[in-house]
């Protein structure tokens, strides 16, 4: 299949894709200075169809966040809340016990689980709830914590980052998501979350999950104060942890939403951008093997079309999403089973179900 270029200065770049050659930092420039949006798809469409062909992957979960009391003010966080802010909680583990079980939509594999950075709350607050809904639930995947949680819970806990992850892990962590991320670059960061985890706190977490056989995922908010440079340094920082230890298994790229933020003068990412990201990000992490395309930040219609731009997963059902919903997201808080299937048929991908560390599932809800 040969990918039609428009754009001469693509042209170097699809040869390099068809030969399975790796992209460097300049050529990700090169396609972000590009404005052949149909070419960059195409390009991003051919390396997903020989990973994936024309499978997009979903699966049935459940979101739950435990606390949104916040210690940080990330400037681009509309969901954190100070502990006086009387619109602040802290869920209870039999509380989050009793909230899985009247929101668990039907063949629910995984609960996801993520919240603010709270000073009151150590290691055994985080162990209780997963033993908790170990007990309740142990057939349920749980992935929870963010690499950027788990650092805090170590500092305000006295203890490494390594012993949090294994007491974790012991209590039924089954993987990490991928949030927090942001932007590495220690610029941006500084401007917009200059007080939590740097990159190497949060590659480190990673790491401690890794070598400990557990799978995690990645992601990036973008569309802010960042620079098309420092997507790509944050791209390549993550294929370089990834060639070392390899437990990345999706990459999700965040659309900021600057509704409710610091940054509510910003004009949001547009579509362009959108599309233009999600595809560079297929072409440069050639070690990682799934692209999400989050319906929730993105909307239902964008996450569609990006499954032609180098996306092949969606996420899930979702329910009961908050963190992007408190920053003026307008999608649904959560979709059904038959729902997201009509999307992806209708966008003329195959609809697969999934766990949460991509095994395929066979079923009645799989059909
Ligand atoms: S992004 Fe996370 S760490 Fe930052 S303020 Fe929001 S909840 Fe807190």
């Amino acid at each position: 299949m040969s990918i039609h270029v428009s754009d001469s200065s693509l042209l170097p770049i699809a040869e390099k894709i068809q030969a399975g050659t790796r992209l460097s930092f300049e050529d990700g420039l090169v396609i972000y200075a590009s404005h052949d949006l149909p070419a960059i798809g195409a390009m991003a469409n051919y390396v997903r169809e020989k990973l994936h062909g024309g499978k997009t992957y979903f699966n049935i979960n459940l979101h739950i966040n435990p606390t949104n009391t916040c210690f940080m003010s990330c400037r681009f966080c509309a969901f954190g809340r100070k502990a006086f802010d009387e619109k602040s909680y802290i869920r209870k583990p039999d509380e989050i016990v009793k909230r899985a079980r009247e929101c668990m939509p039907e063949g629910c594999t995984e609960i996801h689980l993520v919240g603010g950075l709270d000073p009151r709350l150590k290691i055994d607050y985080y162990c209780s709830y997963l033993s908790a809904l170990k007990e309740a639930f142990p057939h349920i995947h749980i992935k929870t914590l963010t690499p950027v949680e788990v650092a805090f819970i170590a500092k305000m806990s006295k203890m490494t980052i390594g012993e949090v992850v294994q007491k974790l892990a012991d209590a039924g962590m089954g993987s990490m998501p991928g949030g927090g991320a942001e932007i590495f670059d220690e610029e941006v960061r500084e401007q917009i979350c200059e007080h939590k985890c740097d990159a190497k706190g949060w590659f480190e977490t990673h790491r401690e999950v890794h070598t400990r056989g557990l799978k995690s995922n990645c992601t990036m908010l973008y569309g802010h104060i960042e620079q098309p440079r420092h997507r790509i340094d944050h791209l390549i920082r993550l294929r370089n942890h990834q060639d070392e230890f390899g437990g990345f298994q999706c990459f999700i790229p965040l659309s900021f939403h600057p509704a409710n933020t610091e940054f509510k003068h910003l004009p949001p990412p547009s579509g362009f951008l959108e599309l233009q990201t999600i595809a560079i990000s297929r072409l440069m992490l050639d070690n990682i093997p799934h692209i999400k395309a989050y319906w929730i930040m993105l909307g239902i219609k964008q996450a569609q079309i990006a499954q032609w731009f180098g996306a092949n997963d969606i996420d899930g059902t979702v329910v009961h999403e908050e963190i992007y919903h408190d920053a003026g997201a307008t999608t649904p808080t959560g979709m059904t089973v038959t729902e997201l299937k009509r999307l992806i048929r209708e966008c003329g991908r195959e609809p697969v179900l999934r766990n949460t560390v991509y095994e395929e599932i066979g079923g009645p809800a799989a059909t």
